[in-house]
């Protein structure tokens, strides 16, 4: 053992108390006092999990971590799911997609408010079973809106390669699938955002490995953890930035091996490259127009494109004014910064896809931060 750091196997390992007062213990062992450090967790899974356990109770007051733009379904812009939504209009067609798009907002409602007025609209847990809904409605076309970033694009390659051999027709993908690297430039070119680090994803990063990140470390000098989703993973990341940062250093290291290869998936790739190619630029809620960040159907495949295949409106959709979906985005505003969080804007009644996915900063916030306020008032109340 060295100081906390552990060999553990199951993951009540990862959130023992005593591991975790050690982690913290370190943290502000090497946390400067007369420094402000501004972390950004890239990664929606991560900010699930920093609200989810309470992270942010065991940290320094002077380390803020910043949300950053790794949740699929937040980046999304409405104008996609108003496409996708138009095409399954059509008769005879199933929308098919993962549960935390059902009740993303449309202009014209969500998935699911379209399921109410008569869209066949079906959830499916993989591609897979949306090709399975193909082969069992040969009379019916099944359109899959596809969305996530590497970490799920590899599953939609293959499942496009398995209703090509199988010579299943009756099947598309609406792609929306985009890459993690142009978003994270995007971020540091922001003049209004200063970072010391990044907490970098860990699902995204099991496919693309952690080569992709070194330009962060040498050429913005910024160090990069890949991180693991578990209390003890965060807390080692963060001490391992903040021994960068005291050595003065900029590098990009690996805290979650048990489950990212420095290389990544090479088989996962190369089934991306097979299917999809970079679109020249494609919409990011938030972040606008990012050159090269988001994947598009090859040729090859276009009978599995629903964009190739069917007319898409092509719809672009402003976010209701008040609405400050952008700068929590883009880690400028907090949650609860916003002007409608709370009131107008709630998981019941979502304005933004950010309070309707798990990952989405809006929903963990109000979800673990919100509701153990509220609590705490009425129980001061009471008392
Ligand atoms: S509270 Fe709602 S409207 Fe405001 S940023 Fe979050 S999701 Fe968007």
């Amino acid at each position: 053992m060295k100081g906390f750091e552990v060999t553990m196997r199951f993951v009540d390992e990862f959130r023992q108390p005593e591991l975790i007062s050690k982690a913290a213990e370190e943290i502000r062992r090497l946390a400067d006092p007369g420094r402000h450090y501004r972390m950004m967790e890239v990664c929606g899974g991560h900010t699930h999990a920093i609200y989810r356990f309470g992270l942010k109770d065991v940290l320094p007051s002077n380390l803020e971590l910043i949300h950053g733009p790794g949740c699929p379904v937040c980046v999304l812009p409405m104008g996609r799911i108003d496409d996708g939504l138009a095409v399954a209009q059509q008769p005879n067609v199933i929308f098919a997609a993962f549960g935390d798009m059902m009740r993303v907002p449309g202009t014209q409602g969500s998935p699911l408010e379209h399921k109410a007025r008569g869209m066949d609209v079906r959830i499916v847990y993989s591609p897979a079973d949306a090709l399975k809904l193909a082969r069992t409605n040969p009379e019916k076309h099944v359109l899959f809106f596809a969305i996530g970033f590497e970490t799920t694009a590899p599953s939609t390659a293959l499942t496009i390669l398995r209703a090509k051999a199988e010579g299943i027709k009756n099947f598309s993908v609406f792609c929306n699938h985009v890459t993690i690297i142009p978003a994270i430039r995007a971020i540091l070119d922001s003049p209004d955002m200063r970072l010391d680090a990044f907490i970098g994803p860990g699902h995204v990063s099991t496919v693309i490995g952690c080569r992709p990140y070194e330009w962060i470390a040498q050429n913005e000098r910024k160090p990069i953890v890949v991180c693991g989703f578990e209390p003890l993973d965060l807390l080692q990341s963060i001490v391992m930035l903040l021994r960068q940062l005291k050595a003065g250093e900029a590098k990009v290291e690996n805290q979650y091996k048990r489950v990212v290869p420095w290389e990544g998936n090479r088989a996962a790739l190369r089934a991306m490259s097979e299917v999809f190619q970079l679109r020249s630029y494609f919409e990011w809620r938030g972040l606008g127009f990012i050159s090269q960040s988001a994947l598009r159907i090859r040729d090859e495949y276009a009978e599995w494109d629903t964009e190739q295949r069917f007319s898409v409106p092509g719809v672009r959709v402003t976010d209701p004014k008040a609405a400050q979906c952008g700068e929590v985005l883009k880690g400028v505003l907090k949650p609860h910064q916003c002007k409608l969080f709370g009131r107008e804007c709630t998981p019941e009644h979502p304005i933004g896809a950010l309070m309707v996915s798990s990952e989405g900063s809006c929903a963990a916030y109000y979800n673990y931060e919100h509701r153990k306020m509220a609590t705490a008032n009425i129980l001061i109340q009471t008392a």
